[in-house]
């Protein structure tokens, strides 16, 4: 399973005009899972997504729980609290008991509260909308120099509120990489993200993300992948390994 030691080495000469055969192969078998996920689930509708500071919230409740409890957790808070400055102004206690819901409310009341804080004293205001004018790279650095806030939760206020390209890497993006064969082993889903994103052109993350995490909530969980069922076998580094003859 997953890709040869010369793999590795392209992905660090970063791609452009050092680009091998290797690597090419691996951004077309990345076209071509993008191709036959968009056959197996279509192709996904944009919604409409939060502003960019209530996306951050929300990714950050989301951190370790389910859509579900994520969105209990962020209707009880905006309930509670109507603003982001009141969320950010209020007693910490406040805001744990609202978002309880989506658990980790110890650690994500104070990150959440941190966060608004961090963002009104560096803009003099709570609003992300400046990071749409900024490279995407810069917004990137901006928003992870936040505590708590990782590539993941970058990359979705930076996709889905600014539509910047930006691929983010959720457990079922990331497995389902590692799986089919387009990451190196053991890649951490924090690496994971700029190696992805070098795969595909930016105006396919969307569909990708989604296409991804719906076949890893589906067919390839992470205690039983259905390879038998699976669109993606005749390609997936994973698959194949499984039926590879074990020698006598
Ligand atoms: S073939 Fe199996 S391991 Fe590979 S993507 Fe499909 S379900 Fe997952």
């Amino acid at each position: 399973m997953g890709l040869d030691h010369s793999s590795i080495v392209v992905y660090n000469l970063n791609g452009g005009e050092t680009m091998s055969s290797n690597h090419q192969r691996l951004r077309s078998k990345t076209t071509q899972i993008h191709r036959r996920l968009l056959e197996a689930y279509g192709e996904p509708s944009w919604r409409p997504h939060l502003d960019a500071v209530s996306e951050l919230v929300s990714t950050i409740l989301s951190q370790n729980t389910n859509d579900v409890n994520r969105d209990v957790a962020f209707e009880r808070l905006r309930d509670r609290l109507p603003t982001w400055e009141e969320v950010r102004d209020a007693e910490t206690e406040v805001v744990i008991e609202a978002i309880r819901p989506a658990g980790l409310a110890n650690q994500k009341g104070p990150r959440i509260q941190e966060a608004l804080r961090f963002i009104t004293e560096e803009q003099g205001e709570l609003s992300l909308n400046f990071l749409a004018d900024l490279p995407v790279e810069d917004a990137k650095r901006w928003l992870t120099s936040m505590n708590g806030v990782g590539p993941k939760t970058a990359a979705c206020v930076l996709l889905f509120s600014l539509h910047k390209p930006a691929l983010p890497v959720d457990t079922h993006v990331h497995r389902v990489a590692l799986r089919v064969g387009l990451l190196p082993e053991k890649t951490g889903a924090a690496k994971a993200h700029s190696l992805l994103e070098d795969l595909l052109p930016p105006e396919l993350y969307y569909p990708f993300h989604l296409n991804m995490i719906r076949h890893g909530r589906t067919l390839c969980s992470a205690r039983d992948p259905q390879c038998d069922e699976c669109p993606l076998q005749e390609v997936c580094a994973f698959a194949l390994e499984q039926r590879t003859p074990v020698p006598e």
